[in-house]
């Protein structure tokens, strides 16, 4: 594989990978080859945060690590696209907390990330406000105590997991007090973007809080660094589900054989593939973005090639916040009264009959 596999530092502390974080273009163009001028201008729009331990990574401009984190001037002059195309400010209740479908909650916890992926859906306001979302936690919790037809909550931001283990703690105990929230579910980067994140601590104190369900994203094998599969161990070994939210990619993951290969590594890592998002069509992301035929075609790819267990739903978003709508390859070839015809993970083609008769059910 061209990409470097294990060049990363291991830390320690979190925290002190964060201050060091590269966000300037100038402090960039002093490790690698980079054009701090042309940088300015786009990282004063969407900022940019590249971790050492991502950093260490990031090699070379055609690498999926460099791809994800650098800025590129084209985030600029893409000004056709929508910022908000979801709908998700037009669907908050109250600020920071996004109430689309009846029974679950996106509540953004917190709006920065270990690192910031330049094709993030919330371009719009991740890691630009000065507060640090105090005030938009309590209402949101009030909201959600308030509203019994909420029966989960999904923390994301930004990244949940910039908040402290103390911060989160309480947050999450606030919820569980709340009868109606079944079921607690994080949407976090961490494990791929700076693992040392995920201490046994924060996985010991995760595990308190059962159910709670973990999404993380992994976009390229790479990701999987030896510290990277060793954070997945241990939230699993504390008894959390995982699941990976991948967003395709143009010249990351954008073709089968990447796809196959991410997902293999994490059933190896235990986390189930979960949702394989086309990337929504938010202002800054243009130059990133895939035609929805690529999607499809690696979902046809997949199938045969690697473990049911593995295969990803594919998802678009639809914009006007009328959510999620999972694609599938056509495998019905045409529909007959007494059969349709179905192509096979191979290609070729069967005739299935069509048992029961329609309309005729014991119950209308
Ligand atoms: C994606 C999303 C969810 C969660 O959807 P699942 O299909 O349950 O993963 C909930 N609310 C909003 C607003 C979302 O965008």
């Amino acid at each position: 594989m061209p990409f470097p596999a294990n060049l990363a530092p291991v830390s320690a502390d979190w925290k002190k990978d964060l201050s060091a974080s590269v966000t300037s273009p100038a402090a960039l163009a002093r490790v690698r080859p980079v054009d701090a001028a042309v940088l300015a201008p786009v990282c004063a729009r969407y900022p940019m945060r590249i971790n050492p331990y991502w950093l260490s990574l990031a090699q070379h401009p055609l690498d999926p690590f460099w791809r994800q984190a650098v800025p590129d001037r084209r985030e600029l002059e893409d000004q056709a696209a929508a910022a908000d195309p979801l709908a998700e400010e037009a669907q908050s209740p109250v600020p920071g907390l996004i109430h689309r479908y009846p029974d679950r909650v996106v509540f953004l916890v917190s709006d920065r990330c270990a690192m910031y992926c330049r094709h993030c859906m919330r371009k719009r306001r991740v890691g630009r406000s000065a507060s640090t979302l105090r005030e938009a936690v309590a209402a949101g919790i009030d909201y959600i105590r308030t509203t019994p037809a909420i029966e989960e909550v999904i923390l994301s931001g930004g990244d949940p997991l910039m908040l402290e283990d103390a911060a989160l703690e309480e947050i999450l105990s606030r919820l569980r007090e709340i009868r109606h929230v079944k079921l607690l579910r994080i949407h976090t980067r961490m494990p791929s973007s700076l693992p040392a994140r995920i201490t046994a601590r924060l996985a010991a104190m995760l595990g308190r809080f059962h159910p709670l369900y973990v999404n993380i994203q992994f976009n390229h094998p790479a990701e999987m660094t030896p510290e990277a599969a060793e954070a997945c161990r241990r939230l699993a070994d504390a008894g959390i589900p995982l699941g990976c939210q991948s967003v395709l990619i143009r010249g990351v993951n954008d073709d089968p054989d990447t796809m196959a290969a991410l997902i293999r590594v994490l059933l190896a890592n235990r986390v189930r593939p979960y949702y394989l998002h086309q990337m929504d069509p938010v202002q800054g992301t243009a130059h990133l973005r895939t035609p929805i035929e690529t999607g499809l075609a690696i979902m046809t790819a997949l199938r045969g090639r690697i473990p049911g267990i593995g295969v990803p739903q594919l998802m678009i978003d639809l914009p006007g916040g009328g959510g999620k709508v999972p694609l599938l390859p056509d495998s019905v070839v045409s529909r007959g009264p007494e059969t349709w015809r179905v192509r096979n993970y191979n290609g070729e083609i069967f005739d299935y009959p069509v048992s029961g008769r329609p309309g005729e059910g014991d119950g209308d």
